[in-house]
């Protein structure tokens, strides 16, 4: 990206060749109140429709960016780099998430209704959900239409209204998703895309947004964190990752092998729940490594994923190359020279030693360590030991759930790889260093919206406690109350 500050845009450019792709004007803090103002007014037409008004314009929407697929994976071709396929499988997943977020808010976000304990039994209490109002989205570019939409889709269909911020290197889609929500509806800022680099990000979480919904590096997010304490923003933060793969003595190890290895190179290995180590029990870690590296043979940079799509992650994961051989690694795939910008060709390493960066580090890129364990306890520890926790995979026949129960990580897949992110009707989000919140299902709907509790008599009660007419009687009557409810 270059930035021109003469005419206040910048460039994007084609990851493979560093063609510049198309200029976008720098959104500053006059630009950004100015779609958050807009924004605003839209929330209070958008929050006063019904969950089925709202579910019928957002599967509209839906319908029509099924209707331009073809557009929506040209510009993520364009600016991302990645291979036509994985930009439509990325699109449908996004699709498919809208689709529920539509169809569930309305189920997800009925007000409920509580007991109101005996205490209090002449009440009716009743839980609602309301949106938030405004949600600032700020997006990665990993992937630059299924993860902003993740909280896109699922803070409209809670009756919020947005104003997204994507990333500098992909701000193309972020575009096109408000121009398609806006042939649907022309009347309203339902959503409105800011475009530019960190400081445009900054302003939004400056700005009179109500949430913050960030998906990038934890780095950031603690960046992030610290502008919205400024004005007690409440904040979700989906930050980075370092999933561990265990696989057991009963796994099946040519579906592990064959999975792992997509998990840790498809999109060039920019994804934040990629497979980045493997904890292989050392009974079948012979025959998981020969069925791995055999499959890696067919992984090439350049067709089966695309150029490094930040010029700046290069550096990283070669220094996570350098830091894992150096400290005694073995390079069982590839090794340094693997990294030829801007493509790294798929690497896999042995015996890595586990306070060596490419144990301890996000490296995103298409490499992957393998280390053998004694046991699944060793295994689990050895999983557990990063403050990183989003995700993870576990492969075993018959204890599966056992070990995904004792993994610190927001999401875990058994005898399947990534496969939650895929699932709409479950939380998607992490711990520790991957952050806090959670985007995906019921959880995510009501991410977007704040509890408000409604109480009303349905009758009135003997006992009168609200006053200061309060008699002596009635104080009585209480404390006999308490101890037979509670003193026994
Ligand atoms: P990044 O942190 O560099 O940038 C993310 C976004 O934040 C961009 O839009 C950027 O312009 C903006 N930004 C930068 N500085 C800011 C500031 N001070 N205030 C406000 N906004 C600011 O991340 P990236 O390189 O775009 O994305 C890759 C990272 O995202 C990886 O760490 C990956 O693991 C993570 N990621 C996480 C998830 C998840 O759901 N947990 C999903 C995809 C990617």
């Amino acid at each position: 990206m270059t930035l021109q500050s003469e005419d206040l845009t910048f460039a994007t450019h084609a990851p493979a060749t560093n063609a510049e792709y198309a200029r976008y004007p720098i959104a500053g803090s006059i630009e950004v109140a100015a779609a958050v103002a807009s924004a605003r007014s839209a929330a209070s037409w958008w929050s006063a429709r019904t969950a089925e008004e709202r579910c019928a314009t957002l599967l509209a929407w839906n319908r029509l960016i099924v209707s331009r697929i073809d557009e929506a994976a040209a510009l993520i071709v364009a600016e991302g780099g990645k291979p036509e396929s994985d930009a439509r499988l990325e699109i449908t997943l996004a699709i498919d998430h809208l689709a529920w977020a539509a169809k569930n808010a309305g189920r997800y976000l009925a007000p409920s209704r509580r007991s109101p304990g005996l205490l209090m039994m002449n009440m009716s209490a009743t839980v609602e959900h309301a949106p938030l109002g405004v949600v600032g989205v700020i997006g990665p570019w990993n992937y630059p239409i299924f993860t902003p939409m993740g909280s896109i889709a699922y803070a409209l269909a809670a009756g919020n209204t947005v104003v997204f911020k994507p990333s500098q290197y992909t701000p193309g889609i972020g575009v096109w998703l408000a121009n398609t929500l806006r042939e649907v509806v022309p009347e309203h800022a339902l959503l409105s895309t800011i475009t530019g680099e960190a400081m445009t990000g900054e302003e939004l979480c400056k700005s009179a947004v109500d949430k913050i919904a960030f998906t990038g590096s934890t780095r950031t997010a603690k960046k992030v964190a610290a502008t919205c304490a400024e004005s007690l923003k409440p904040l979700i933060a989906e930050c980075g990752g370092k999933d561990a793969v265990i696989i057991a003595a009963d796994a099946n190890v040519k579906d592990a092998a064959e999975n792992t290895l997509w998990a840790a190179m498809s999109n060039a290995g920019q994804t934040c729940i990629a497979a980045e180590r493997v904890y292989v029990h050392e009974k079948v870690a012979d025959e998981f490594i020969r069925l791995i590296t055999a499959e890696a043979k067919n992984v090439k940079a350049g067709t089966s994923y695309g150029a490094a799509t930040m010029p700046s992650q290069i550096g990283i994961i070669a220094s996570h190359i350098d830091d894992a051989l150096n400290k005694g690694g073995v390079a069982l795939v590839g090794g340094r020279e693997s990294v030829q910008a801007p493509y790294v060709s798929p690497v896999i390493l042995a015996e890595v030693p586990e306070d060596s960066t490419a144990v301890t580090e996000e490296t995103f890129g298409p490499t992957l360590v393998i280390n053998r364990v004694k046991s699944m306890d060793e295994a689990i520890a050895k999983s557990n030991a990063l403050r990183y926790g989003l995700g993870a995979s576990v492969w075993s026949k018959r204890h599966g759930s056992k070990i995904a129960s004792q993994l610190h990580a927001g999401m875990v897949s058994i005898n399947s790889v990534l496969a939650f992110a895929a699932v709409p009707s479950v939380p998607f989000g992490g711990v520790g260093d991957s952050g806090y919140g959670r985007i995906h299902g019921p959880e995510g709907l009501r991410e977007f919206t704040y509890a408000r509790s409604v109480i009303k008599p349905r009758y009135k009660s003997p006992i009168q406690f609200t006053t200061f007419r309060r008699t002596k009687k009635t104080d009585n009557i209480i404390a006999g109350l308490v101890k037979i409810l509670f003193g026994r």
